[in-house]
């Protein structure tokens, strides 16, 4: 029986220390945390571990250095901004107390590790399931959890059972992750094909990661940087109200899409400030806001109609119509920034739009100066 005691190749390297210090309970070694390096930036020993860590662990569990080096996220992917993995505990300014040491939000696939278990393989967490441009399991097309499905817990941990292979549980109740939502598995063909949708999206978004010019027939004349650019401003435009004219809700609220939902309480659409939203929002919000990215960014009209019903407006139409103006008209103004042809199908929507707030002014004037209640003389 193989004894999984390396990393696997997609494994985090924090579920990797859980898993081995879990086989030692007698001499278990602290829970590895993100530190501040002597430049003052956080070495996240998921992400950029620092050299001490990898040679203490690798010492502690009898393994290569290089063997965990490579698994680090930074080494697979060196430009991936932090704005794009899951953060309990972001490494940048958001409301959370300056004192907490960054933390990762893990996800789960419950499929995966259905099939840990079927396979005898002890459960783990991929590297996958911390990004944040993903709300989706790729290889099952199948939704991630981050909630427990029957207390709604965050926490969880890795249990060893006596006859099986090690399994990760909810930490209050103690279900198994691995079980899948009730909704997920009665999902009709509908809403597996707007799954697919925006499978597609994240497939286009992990490429631009790792640098990967995005599809051209989708993304005209996009690179990956600019790919990057819109995703981030687009959700942070889906997220913000102008701080003249507040409401409660944000412009993602006129975005409902069931499918991203379901079998969970649709997530309170509140306008934020969070400069990386997508970094910070929990699993359903994410997902929301991935699908309102995918149909505004991509060119292709069916997206939207299929997300959003086929009744709906253009999604381009309904963001322009929501989005601060301010702050869309500095995207679109700041050079090569957004993809000349965004910049193009945003900004035409938007002057049709001017000109027609404009119409309608001026017809309210004529209205005005032309009313028989404004001129005729009192009876
Ligand atoms: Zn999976
Ligand atoms: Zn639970």
């Amino acid at each position: 029986m193989t004894d999984h005691s390396a990393p696997f190749p997609d494994e985090l390297l924090t579920s990797w220390f859980a898993r081995r210090n879990h086989r030692q309970p007698g001499r278990a070694a602290p829970v590895p945390v993100a530190v501040l390096d002597r430049k003052g930036e956080w070495r996240h020993p998921d992400v950029r571990p620092t050299q001490n860590w990898l040679r203490d662990a690798a010492q502690r569990f009898d393994v290569a250095e290089t063997d965990l080096s490579e698994r680090a996220i930074a080494w697979r992917r060196p430009a991936l901004p932090l704005g794009f993995l899951a953060w309990d505990y972001p490494p940048f300014r958001t409301s959370a107390p300056d004192h907490w040491p960054p933390k990762l939000h893990v996800s789960w696939c419950s499929q995966c590790l259905a099939d840990d278990y079927a396979s005898g393989r002890p459960a783990y967490i991929r590297r996958h399931w911390v990004i944040a441009a993903t709300g989706f399991c790729h290889e099952h097309h199948w939704p991630l959890e981050d909630q427990c499905i029957e207390c709604h817990g965050l926490a969880w941990k890795f249990v060893a059972s006596a006859r099986g292979p090690m399994r990760m549980v909810c930490e209050a109740c103690w279900t198994h992750l691995d079980r899948s939502l009730p909704p997920a598995l009665a999902a009709d063909q509908h809403s597996q094909d707007c799954w697919g949708r925006v499978i597609e999206f994240e497939e286009q978004l992990l490429g631009a990661l790792q640098g990967r010019r995005p599809e051209q027939r989708r993304f005209p004349e996009t690179s990956a940087a600019q790919l990057l650019n819109e995703v981030r401003d687009v959700c942070r435009l889906l997220l913000h109200n102008h701080p003249d004219y507040p409401r409660p809700d944000s412009p993602l609220g006129n975005f409902s899409c069931p499918a991203m939902t379901f079998g969970r309480r649709r997530p309170e659409f509140w306008s934020s400030g969070a400069p990386f939203p997508l970094a910070t929002a929990r699993m359903s919000l994410r997902r929301c806001l991935l699908a309102a990215a995918a149909a505004i960014i991509n060119s292709r009209l069916e997206t939207g109609s299929m997300l959003f019903g086929p009744l709906a407006p253009p999604a381009a139409e309904t963001f322009v119509n929501y989005a601060d103006d301010t702050m869309l008209q500095r995207y679109l103004t700041s050079d090569g920034r957004w993809s000349a042809s965004l910049v193009r199908r945003i900004g035409t929507v938007r002057s049709q739009r001017l000109c027609r707030i404009a119409i309608a002014a001026r017809e309210r004037t004529t209205s005005r100066r032309g009313s028989p209640f404004a001129t005729s003389p009192a009876i």
